[in-house]
């Protein structure tokens, strides 16, 4: 082989390796969601890599790779960080690095967060930078997440507060409200020769709706102590249950409701929230039954992997499929108080609960057929 042939010879395998090493780089490059450009500024020319246009939404054949595009791409307001940051790279000759989180616009619209490192790799003799290099990846995932992070601890502080404020709030309600309930009682009783019927009917008015408020404002007040005493341990629900339909035994025994109960798995949780919670379930199903229908309430519970889900169903007058999610939020109520007595506040209590627990609450339900309300506790 000749001196030349030689030398092609070389060439040729050079030239093999250095695709190799391209194709390697390219697929390193991809496999870290990065990108690069390479800007020449003595050649005037600029290399972006096509994963680096990918971020951005465009195929490479579709941006062309210039300093202006990326101007145009970026969000007007993070251009002056980015200016400052070279300028203090630039002067600082490379010792103050170069690395920003910046917003740019993705072609569909949307907001891609870049982290970018910059590197100038070559100077002239005046100290001002010819050919700089930078590689950019993409953290939109991260800083959504972080983001949504941000919100939520923003809204848990905000819940805090409202509910200090719902505390302090019925809390303070409670003795002017006690000081009109019994002055008007007492009107009512030393006045009752003295007072002609408008006044007294007026009166009465006057003690119902104290009454009523006074039941509103301990519901709330009992609604923002909910879980106060935080302590999680394994319960039985059936014995919980049994003191539950004790307490309510002449209600039941009045409206001659049958009750049906399956044995119920032990769970992890808070007694007292988890009664109440069967307490505002089994009074509803017997508060809303149908007038001429003997109630029948089944109880029982299905355990899955992951959690116990309890039902409570009744054979009542029913929810239309529209009020199904409604009914959970605090003092909506479907009927009127001459209708049925209440406060509006029971589901919301329980809703509050089974989500102290990691759990959900929904209902299901045919109009003047019956419901189920079904809670989840996790296993
Ligand atoms: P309250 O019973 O004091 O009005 P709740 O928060 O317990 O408040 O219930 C909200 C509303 O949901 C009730 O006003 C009622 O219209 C409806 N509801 C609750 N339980 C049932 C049930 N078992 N059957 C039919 N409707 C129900």
């Amino acid at each position: 082989m000749s001196e030349v042939d030689q030398l092609i010879q070389e060439n040729k395998e050079l030239k093999a390796k250095l695709r190799d090493k391209e194709i390697l780089f390219n697929h390193i490059v991809e496999s870290t969601f990065s990108g690069y450009f390479d800007w020449n500024i003595k050649e005037k020319k600029e290399y972006w890599s096509p994963t680096l246009k990918k971020m951005f939404g465009y195929e490479n054949h579709e941006l062309y790779s210039s300093p202006i595009t990326w101007q145009r791409l970026i969000y007007q307001e993070d251009l002056p960080i980015v200016f400052d940051q070279m300028d203090a790279h630039i002067k600082s000759r490379g010792k103050i690095p170069f690395d920003c989180k910046m917003r740019f616009h993705h072609k569909q619209g949307f907001r891609v967060w870049i982290f970018c490192q910059v590197k100038i790799v070559e100077w002239n003799e005046l100290g001002r930078p010819t050919r700089i290099v930078g590689s950019l990846t993409d953290i939109t995932d991260i800083k959504n997440i972080q983001e949504t992070e941000a919100y939520v601890e923003q809204l848990e502080s905000r819940n805090k507060e409202l509910q200090q404020f719902a505390y302090v709030a019925s809390h303070d309600l409670q003795e002017p409200l006690r000081t009109i309930i019994s002055f008007t009682e007492h009107m009512s009783e030393e006045y009752k020769d003295r007072l002609d019927e408008t006044a007294k009917t007026y009166l009465k008015y006057i003690t119902g709706a104290s009454h009523r408020m006074s039941e509103l404002v301990k519901g709330l007040l009992d609604y923002t102590r909910i879980g106060k005493n935080f302590k999680i341990k394994k319960i039985d629900p059936n014995k919980i249950l049994e003191a539950v339909l004790q307490d309510l035994h002449s209600l039941l025994e009045n409206k001659n409701v049958k009750i049906e109960i399956e044995k119920l798995p032990k769970i992890n949780g808070l007694e007292t929230e988890i009664r109440s919670v069967f307490m505002n379930l089994i009074s509803n199903a017997v508060k809303y039954s149908k007038k001429d229908v003997t109630p029948i309430i089944k109880i029982g519970a299905i355990k899955d992997v992951n959690v116990v889900k309890f039902f409570v169903e009744d054979n009542g007058i029913g929810i239309e499929k529209a009020y199904l999610k409604r009914i959970f939020l605090i003092f909506q109520r479907l009927h009127n108080k001459n209708e049925y007595e209440g406060t509006g506040i029971g589901l919301a209590h329980c809703q509050k609960i089974i989500e102290l627990h990691g759990g959900k609450i929904w209902a299901e339900s045919i109009p003047n057929l019956g419901s189920s309300f079904f809670f989840t506790i996790p296993a």
